[in-house]
Formats: structure tokens, C-alpha cells, sequence
């Protein structure tokens, strides 16, 4: 799996860390992503489109609880190379709402379903809703014209 995990038997538990001490254990793993929820796919042309999602590179999707997410994973331009925030008088509000009450600095990142390459997705989409009538997410590469000399 390409998300970033970073080892996690190399940091102590989050029960051994006093409260508040939290992030100065953690090399700021929520700030080296970001994800997005979306429609899970139903259909083919659906499914299509989270082909083209993770056709871009460092995207992923993954399911939670039943719910859809694309993933980008790319680290926030204001994480400092101490994993610390560099704007934090002026981060986001999402930022600001996020706790490490619950946050993922123990997590293993299984989730229910990781698709992380077009061809998983397709494997799934066929899966789910039997073979695509007529066609298949393939199609003839189109001819190049040599240009004329
Ligand atoms: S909030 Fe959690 S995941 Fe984010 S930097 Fe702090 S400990 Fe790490
Ligand atoms: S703005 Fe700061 S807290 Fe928010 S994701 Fe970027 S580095 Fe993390």
C-alpha cells in the first residue's frame, strides 16, 4: 500500500504519551494527506470516473464504513520539516476542528476497500455489476498521424 504510514512500533503507545504531547511523537501524518468524500459508484460511468481519479498520481480511493473517499496523497505545503505547522495562528478551520482525541496517530490504515490502480477498480467494477454490455472500460488506442514529410 502506497499511503504514508510511517512505522509505527518505532513510537511509543498513545497511552504512554502525556496528554497534549501527542504530535511531538508524530511526524504530522494528518497533514501529508488529504481526503475527500465521494458518491460511491453504481454504475459503470461511475466507476469510470474513479479509474480517471487514481489514474493521477498519489491518488488512491478507499471505503470507510460504507462510505467513498478519494484520497490525495501529498503532504500540506505549511508542514515544517519539524512536522509542525507553520501557519498554525492562521491554519484552516479543518485544521482547527481536528483533535488528537481521535486522530490517526495509531491507526494502521486498513480500510474496508483500497483501490490504488485503475485495473482494481475495474476488477470491481465487473465484480459488482457483471460483465460491461457491449463494451469494457478498453477501447482501441486511436491511430497516430505521422506528420507529413
Ligand atoms: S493530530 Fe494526531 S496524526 Fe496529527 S500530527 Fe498530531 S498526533 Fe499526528
Ligand atoms: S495548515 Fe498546518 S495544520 Fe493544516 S494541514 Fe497544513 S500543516 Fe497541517
Amino acid at each position: 500500500m502506497s499511503f504514508y504510514a510511517p512505522k509505527i512500533s518505532s513510537r511509543p503507545k498513545r497511552s504512554e504519551i502525556p496528554s497534549g504531547e501527542l504530535c511531538s511523537h508524530c511526524n504530522g501524518k494528518c497533514c501529508r494527506y488529504i481526503a475527500l468524500p465521494i458518491d460511491k459508484p453504481t454504475t459503470y460511468e461511475e466507476f469510470d470516473y474513479v479509474r480517471w481519479y487514481i489514474l493521477h498520481d498519489k491518488t488512491a480511493v478507499f471505503v470507510e464504513n460504507g462510505d467513498w473517499f478519494l484520497l490525495v496523497n501529498t503532504p500540506c505545503k505549511e508542514l515544517g520539516p519539524d512536522n509542525r505547522c507553520m501557519i498554525y495562528e492562521k491554519r484552516p478551520q479543518i485544521c482547527r476542528e481536528y483533535s488528537t482525541e481521535k486522530c490517526e496517530y495509531d491507526d494502521l490504515f486498513v480500510f474496508e476497500q483500497y483501490f490504488e490502480t485503475p485495473d482494481q477498480v475495474e476488477e470491481y467494477a465487473e465484480a459488482v455489476l457483471g460483465p460491461r454490455p457491449g463494451a469494457d472500460f478498453r477501447t482501441p488506442r486511436p491511430a497516430v498521424k505521422l506528420p507529413l514529410v
